[in-house]
């Protein structure tokens, strides 16, 4: 699936306990490159530098941002951290992109985060009415200036965090870079994933997911705990609970269903396991009488071949995905728009040519996308398509940091199952069950924009909405 859900971030950061790192700024790129799925509009790479920082961010992949010249204007360092966005609250331009940078009157702090605080809006406005300027849109800088405050009255930085977060709502995995210290915070939720590594040469890595972890070659030492705040400095790792068991688990079961990569690991689930568990499961729920079981790349794969085993149906690879186009791809006619599907997906002929397809994709938010995908397959001599979804239908918009969109444009909330499988032209259709979806790891998870229970208080409008409003109303 593509083009329809999002994620808005993924963070890296890297803490050398021993000398300074030349190479502090490609390790961060390098963690960032395995991060590109979770945000293709921007990155960024904050440096310190005993204490200076040197940054370097812009829009674009982070291949395009960070060349060999950019790369090499960031000096070595102790400690770095990295952002990958995808913008869903602030709007997508240069200003901003994360790490964002803070200086006040006890040192400086760089900031990269990933979900978005429910109260973001109240916190801004009640520190707009006493006084600060905010320069960009995003929560982030709502989130550093309400850590810069508490700071002025802690004796540290992770004090200030500490007292911070009980300020903050919502959904937000942080990595927050002081002079001295490197400090990752989870919030009480762990509603966003966070883990952290070692290096051989013990440098700490802290990372939105661990595919990011093993692609710098550091070994995977656990998810940060809902609520924990982790501080990694020249004493060791320090490890702040106070947060901690204050509220249900509520990760984002979506993460295994398709934000994280398949070879990550969350809350010490495999997002492979619980995919692949998905596929036996649609299998088991919604049969049907097919030749192959084909997914749609990249993170329908996973389920297709859950469900080839589960039901016995050959597997198959269905499509070639052009893996170049990033989000920038630029789409200047709105018949070339529509055309996007076939250049980013190509059906193999020889795979669905004459026989009954089993069509296996993570979600359908609009149809439009999935409408598409399906005439690729008729195009390409499918007799029949049996469309499984490996999530429950899209009901409800989310709060915590994805773009799943209004109710009015959630295709399920205003049709039936039969009545989608019509229009995106389809002979069956399938649905993951809320019990099912449930059962794909071990403990609570947040499932709201399928079920409608929301783990938190939720704004009245999402984040994003009020923001434009508000920005439009200074035009
Ligand atoms: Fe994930 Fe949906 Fe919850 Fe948002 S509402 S955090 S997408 S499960």
């Amino acid at each position: 699936m593509f083009d329809t859900i999002h994620e808005e971030c993924g963070v890296f950061g890297a803490f050398c306990t021993n000398e300074p790192d030349e190479n502090i700024a490609s390790t961060i790129y390098y963690g960032l490159y395995a991060l590109q799925h979770r945000g293709q509009e921007g990155s960024g790479i904050v440096v310190n530098d005993d204490g200076v920082f040197s940054s370097y961010k812009d829009i674009g992949l982070v291949s395009d941002v960070f060349t060999e010249e950019t790369l090499s204007r960031l000096p070595k360092g102790n400690i770095a951290i990295g952002h990958v966005r995808y913008s869903t609250t602030g709007g997508n331009n240069r200003i901003n992109v994360q790490p964002i940078e803070v200086h006040h009157i006890k040192g400086s702090l760089a900031i990269a985060h990933n979900g978005n605080l429910t109260n973001a809006m109240k916190l801004r406005e009640d520190m707009e009415l006493t006084g600060s300027i905010f320069h960009t849109t995003s929560d982030t800088e709502t989130i550093a200036y309400t850590i810069v405050k508490e700071r002025l009255t802690t004796d540290s930085i992770e004090s200030a965090v500490e007292v911070a977060l009980h300020k903050m709502e919502g959904a937000y995995s942080l990595l927050i870079m002081s002079a001295t210290k490197l400090i990752a915070a989870r919030d009480k939720r762990g509603m966003r994933p966070l883990c952290y590594g070692v290096t051989d040469d013990g440098t700490y890595i802290v990372a939105s997911e661990s595919c990011a972890i093993n692609a710098v070659g550091a070994k995977f030492v656990r998810d940060v705990m809902p609520g924990e705040i982790l501080v990694f400095s020249k004493d060791g790792v320090q490890s702040i609970t106070t947060h901690c068991n204050r509220a249900d688990r509520a990760l984002c079961i979506f993460e295994y269903i398709y934000f994280a990569r398949s070879d990550s690991t969350i809350d010490n689930v495999s997002v492979h396991a619980a995919r692949l568990k998905a596929g036996h499961f649609l299998a088991k729920s919604h049969p049907a009488d097919a030749d192959i079981v084909i997914g749609v790349p990249d993170s329908g794969l996973d389920a297709a071949l859950g469900f080839a085993e589960e039901s016995g149906i050959p597997y198959g690879i269905g499509f070639v995905k052009n893996k170049y186009i990033g989000r920038t791809f630029i789409s200047p006619t709105q018949s070339f728009r529509e055309n996007q599907v076939r250049i980013k997906l190509s059906p193999i002929e020889s795979t669905v040519k004459g026989k009954r397809v089993v069509l296996v994709d993570d979600s359908i938010v609009r149809g439009t996308t999935s409408a598409r995908i399906v005439k690729l397959l008729r195009d390409a001599g499918a007799k029949e398509v049996h469309m499984r979804i490996s999530a429950p239908p899209f009901l409800n918009p989310c709060y915590y940091g994805t773009d799943v969109d209004t109710k009015e444009n959630l295709i399920a909330n205003n049709h039936s199952v039969e009545e989608i499988a019509e229009i995106i032209g389809v002979d069956s259709l399938g649905y993951l069950t809320l019990d099912d979806a449930k059962a794909l790891a071990d403990g609570s998870h947040c499932l709201a924009c399928f079920n409608g229970e929301y783990p938190t208080n939720i704004p009245t409008e999402p984040a994003k909405f009020r923001f434009e409003q508000k920005l439009s109303k200074n035009k």
